[in-house]
């Protein structure tokens, strides 16, 4: 049933809630905008970046929404390492990354200082957790009681990461690690939406072998049928190569990812599982050749609302570098139906965000008090 949005708004009211405001409507009809953004991330892997003033400049007219989010690790420099070498990035050095928790408050106070219209198009993530510590979920509920009417979900937050896991300083994550369990079950407790990176399979694996870490994944989203979750570049990175990709020549393949994220779909104990198609390392699986490109495309099509667009840029300097990856998409964009084209880039986002707005809004105001 479809609520009208005055009846919503009174609804919302006698509840105590602010409605999620819509800016699309208030600043331009939705079908002007080009996609709202499900995987954003402001700052980068030493915790610097644009202003989120910056960023709603950025997005402009162009960009309906976003996610808003930092990087949940930092980048040391170590001096006995790169010398006065200062790394950026976690390849750029031998140091470890380790969890900061900082990231978390920064991102709130970017967000308080706005105006509620510029509010209003933004949903910031907790991430600054280590998915590996039996407190991580405590930190996620200290987020939320300091900051109340703040967050709308947690993640990006990684656990198997190619390059990144195995750098990060103390225990390593795992997908079958009780704590990762508490953090998805408070979230759907909430009604935090869930933004998971974890790769499917390891870097580089053997095009035959089973993907090593996909029964682990299917069953942790199994245990956690209350929260929703999203399931990060649908399990793929730089080297980890969608399942089967390079089996046969490029363009035969019939891609053993599609069906098994076919599988994951048209399965009723994962009705609470989407996808993202963020970052420019998965459009380039996608858009290889037509074939790929028709691949995805009917899995697109067959599930049209269990996927999102992300750009999973990082504090971009500029509209055009922002827009980049959703660019490399158009061939895909082309070969879409015009309703699940709009639901990947626009209306899966604002169904989804904005049920988990609500839910955790509600939360708050039953548990936290004043
Ligand atoms: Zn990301």
């Amino acid at each position: 049933m479809k609520i009208q949005q005055p009846i919503l708004i009174v609804i919302l009211c006698c509840l105590g809630v602010t409605a999620p405001e819509n800016p699309v409507m208030a600043q331009k009809p939705a079908d002007e905008y080009l996609f709202n953004d499900s995987h954003f991330h402001l700052t980068n892997y030493i915790q610097e970046g644009i202003t989120v003033n910056k960023f709603l400049e950025i997005m402009g007219s162009v960009v309906g929404r976003s996610t808003l989010f930092g990087i949940p690790l930092q980048q040391e420099w170590s001096y006995q390492n790169s010398g006065s070498y200062a790394p950026t990035y976690y390849l750029q050095s031998d140091a470890p990354l380790y969890y900061y928790s900082f990231t978390d408050a920064y991102i709130a106070m970017q967000y308080k200082a706005l105006s509620k219209e510029q509010q209003a198009r933004l949903d910031p993530m907790i991430i600054g957790f280590n998915p590996a510590d039996m407190y991580g979920v405590k930190h996620i509920e200290r987020v939320l009681r300091t900051f109340p009417g703040v967050f709308t979900g947690i993640g990006e937050f990684s656990i198997h990461k190619e390059f990144v896991s195995s750098k990060v300083a103390g225990e390593t994550a795992s997908l079958t690690n009780p704590a990762l369990d508490s953090i998805l079950d408070f979230a759907g407790r909430v009604g935090l939406i869930v933004l998971i990176h974890s790769d499917i399979d390891v870097p580089f694996a053997k095009p035959t072998a089973e993907a090593v870490y996909l029964s682990q994944m299917k069953e942790l989203l199994k245990r956690h049928p209350a929260t929703t979750i999203i399931w990060a570049h649908m399990g793929l990175g730089r080297v980890v190569h969608p399942v089967g990709y390079s089996s046969i020549e490029p363009g035969e393949r019939p891609s053993d990812q599609v069906s098994i994220i076919e599988d994951i779909l048209s399965d009723p104990a994962f009705s609470h599982v989407y996808f993202d198609i963020s970052w420019d390392e998965v459009a380039k699986y996608i858009v290889t050749n037509s074939k790929t490109i028709q691949n995805s495309a009917s899995v697109f099509e067959k599930f049209p609302d269990r996927f999102l667009f992300g750009t999973d840029i990082v504090a971009p300097p500029d509209q055009k570098f922002y827009l980049s990856v959703y660019e490399m998409y158009a061939p895909l964009w082309k070969v879409l139906s015009p309703t699940t084209s709009e639901k990947i880039r626009k209306l899966n986002y604002t169904k989804l965000f904005d049920a988990a707005r609500l839910k955790v809004r509600m939360w708050e105001k039953a548990n936290i008090s004043k």
